[in-house]
């Protein structure tokens, strides 16, 4: 396993990073032994970087790591969020982020968290998250409840004003970088750098579009942009390629992110993913699924308050 450092932190994270939203069945229903064999096996091949929410099967995702993760806290790096809760309830004040994070830290059975993160702040008001949410946090880490803290969310524009107005440690967006986009590149990456900021890239299937069974019915991409997803998956499999192996390499080697975190729920994703860190793309091959997805490259979707959108 490689590892790099987040930012300015002294945290050394895993460059594959273990998303554990599938934990509370948010793409389907998961097997009790499986999921908890799954986090076993991904600690015991060096992955480390963990990430986790309330939000995430409305505290299941939690629970079910928290219990997973019982006699192995030491050898991970935990990040969960704050912020964002049951179905779409948002509250970003300080006494709701404080009081949440006592109750993730109770499910996750430790008394702290390496880094605590605002959850989708595009959909909170920025004024609130600058001069509010953000000091709260950072009471909770001179409190030593949270080592660190980010700001997480979809929308580029809304990440960067926040970033500019108050400083945070770590930076994840999710849909910004893989093989159907690359704006986390262009747009979040130099600012990020300028600012000292870590940065986390999330979902390089781009939320389970690249993978055979497709997007779930939630998934907010238009039609067009699922189907090059379908389209990736079968140029793939007509040159034996595995196309979400591919398509998580593709993140691996971007550099500039310190971990791409894929969602995990089962030994045979966790080995799957594993093994395209061996995996040597090739760059014809390339070269074609970049052609073929060429007319929606980068193509956004809306999300958050009107304002944020960006
Ligand atoms: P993803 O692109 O990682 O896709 C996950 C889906 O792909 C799941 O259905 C999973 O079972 C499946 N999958 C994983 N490996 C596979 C493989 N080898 N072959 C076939 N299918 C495979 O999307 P994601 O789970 O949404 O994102 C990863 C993680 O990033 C999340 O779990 C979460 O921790 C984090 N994230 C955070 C935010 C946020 O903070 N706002 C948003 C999105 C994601």
């Amino acid at each position: 396993m490689e590892y790099r450092q987040l930012g300015e932190t002294s945290l050394r994270i895993s460059i594959l990073g273990f998303g554990a939203s599938p934990l509370g069945d948010v793409f389907r229903k998961t097997d009790p032994a499986d999921r908890t064999a799954a986090v076993h096996l991904a600690v015991e091949r060096g992955i480390n970087f963990f990430d986790v929410s309330p939000y995430y099967g409305l505290t299941l995702a939690e629970t079910r790591l928290g219990e997973a993760l019982e006699g192995r806290r030491d050898r991970v790096v935990l990040a969960t969020k704050c912020g964002r809760y049951g179905g779409d309830e948002f509250d970003f004040s300080a006494k709701r982020i404080t009081a949440g994070l006592e109750d993730s830290l109770a499910r996750l059975r430790t008394d702290y968290v390496d880094l605590l993160q605002a959850h989708d702040t595009e959909f909170g008001d920025v004024r609130q998250i600058v001069e509010e949410t953000v000091p709260a946090m950072r009471k909770l880490q001179q409190q030593g409840k949270a080592r660190y803290i980010g700001i997480t969310g979809y929308s580029l524009k809304n990440l960067m004003e926040i970033a500019s107005q108050v400083k945070v440690d770590g930076i994840l967006s999710y849909c910004r970088y893989n093989l159907l986009i690359d704006d986390m590149d262009t747009r979040l990456v130099p600012f990020a750098k300028q600012h000292g900021i870590g940065v986390i890239n999330a979902s390089p299937l781009h939320m389970g579009i690249i993978t055979e069974r497709g997007a779930p019915e939630w998934h907010p991409a238009p039609k067009e942009v699922r189907d090059a997803g379908q389209k990736i998956v079968a140029l793939c499999k007509a040159r034996g390629v595995d196309a979400p192996e591919l398509a998580l390499r593709f993140c691996l080697d971007y550099p500039d992110a310190a971990s791409t975190l894929v969602g995990m729920s089962s030994t045979s994703h966790v080995e799957r993913n594993l093994k395209a860190m061996e995996l040597r793309i090739d760059p014809e091959l390339l070269a074609e699924i970049r052609a073929m997805v060429a007319p929606v490259e980068n193509v956004v979707w809306r999300s958050g308050r009107v304002e944020n959108y960006g």
